[in-house]
């Protein structure tokens, strides 16, 4: 039998950040593949500008950035839709190439509205858009922007599979 001895005195029960809307920076990035095998970004985030959770880390955000959807879903092998990604890109008004006209920005993209009624843009409704060239959106990203990103960030609560509660970043927001 060995005998252990721990000093747990100063041991303080981790208790997550509230839930509510976080000025937030990435402060890691680590580049990875899914389990799905599609190439993804693992963030860890540090809360700023708040007077009790300021400085607290929120870690294992994944981001994935292309492949092709599992053979569970409804269209396997077809290319992913990297939503996170482009919340991501947009909140933290991060650079990134349109495909068509090469045009870097960190401009909101243009999504259609038609070509019906006064505010119209003529564009096919509910498509993205390249502000620049109006071309379908096709962008392309270079993930060294990613670093040092801020943004605000929507903080919720969950209960991890070992019981315990945890923050999750459900959503980027833009900074202003
Ligand atoms: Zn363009």
């Amino acid at each position: 039998m060995a005998r252990l001895t721990a000093d747990l005195a100063d041991y303080e029960e981790f208790s997550p950040a509230d839930k509510a809307v976080y000025d937030m920076h990435v402060s890691a990035m680590e580049r990875g593949t899914s389990k799905a095998g599609n190439a993804m970004l693992t963030l860890s985030w540090k809360l700023d500008n708040h007077e009790q959770f300021g400085g607290r880390e929120i870690r294992f955000d994944t981001v994935v950035l292309s492949g092709v959807q599992s053979d569970k879903s409804k269209n396997p092998g077809a290319p992913i839709v990297p939503f996170r990604l482009m919340d991501l890109i947009q909140a933290c008004k991060l650079p990134w190439m349109c495909g068509a006209c090469e045009e870097e920005s960190s401009r909101p993209w243009l999504v259609g509205t038609g070509s019906e009624g006064d505010k119209a843009n003529g564009l096919p409704k509910g498509k993205l858009h390249c502000p620049d060239c109006q071309a379908g959106l096709k962008l392309s990203f270079d993930d060294d922007h990613v670093p040092g990103a801020r943004c605000k960030g929507a903080v919720d609560i969950e209960e991890g599979k070992n019981g315990k509660n945890f923050n999750k970043i459900v959503k980027y927001l833009p900074a202003d």
